[in-house]
């Protein structure tokens, strides 16, 4: 019966274990989601200052060839032949060309800049609710470790004051079987075994009642057997 109990004790520790093994990888799951949604974000952001770079240069390339179509218009009153008179137009032709090149460029920018601006806005939301939605459970979770560990000792305490009361052979038979994780004590049960619910041999029964001394198994499941007068008979 002192195994029962102990076994109690075990199957609790087993939980706050697994749930302190457990967590940090949550954590750690729902934090590289809000950085993911974060460098995405990051990345927009990057792409539109591009964008910002990319109109000035082409803005700084208008100012030039405007300056530079003055100053072939200016040209016009040293003209003296007709043949500097075809190869100037040509060049102010080239010049206008120019502008009307980068002209476009800026004006795509601007339009790609304000796309980019309202994607950019929508997506601020979306991080502001992922960063919501796994913020309070990561900061629940670190809560829960910091008490679990304490849970885990507090446990651990009750678990020895539990093992200097037992019978230290029939301790060590049980420690043996710890480390599987399924029911290694197991009250009798209507002449069955509690842990994997196979009948048991009459003898076997007789044994478990009459010389609880002995340690009994279950041949099927390996549980250590306990007669109790309650659920047994
Ligand atoms: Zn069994």
């Amino acid at each position: 019966m002192q195994l029962l109990a102990l076994q109690e004790v075990d199957k609790e520790l087993q939980g706050l274990e697994e749930a302190r093994d457990k967590f940090p990888a949550e954590i750690d799951e729902r934090q590289s989601q809000i950085d993911k949604a974060r460098s995405a974000l990051q990345e927009q952001i990057d792409l539109l200052e591009n964008l910002g770079r990319e109109q000035r240069h082409y803005e700084r390339l208008i100012e030039d060839a405007k300056a530079d179509l003055k100053k072939h218009e200016e040209r016009f009153s040293a003209v003296t032949t007709n043949k500097e008179y075809d190869a100037l137009q040509i060049e102010i032709a080239a010049c206008k060309t120019r502008i009307s090149e980068y002209e476009n460029e800026v004006l795509e920018t601007i339009e790609a800049s304000e796309r980019l601006r309202q994607e950019i806005e929508g997506r601020k939301q979306d991080v502001g609710q992922i960063e919501e939605q796994h913020q309070a459970r990561i900061e629940e979770l670190q809560q829960r470790l910091a008490t679990l560990q304490k849970e885990v000792e507090g446990v651990e305490t009750r678990r020895q004051e539990f093992t200097q009361n037992i019978d230290a052979r029939l301790l060590q038979r049980y420690q043996r079987s710890r480390k599987n994780r399924g029911t290694r004590v197991a009250r009798i049960m209507k002449g069955a075994c509690g842990g994997c619910f196979r009948q048991l041999p009459a003898q076997l029964r007789n044994n478990v009642k009459y010389t609880p001394i002995e340690v009994h198994v279950c041949e099927n499941c390996g549980a250590i057997l306990v007669w109790d007068d309650q659920t047994s008979s």
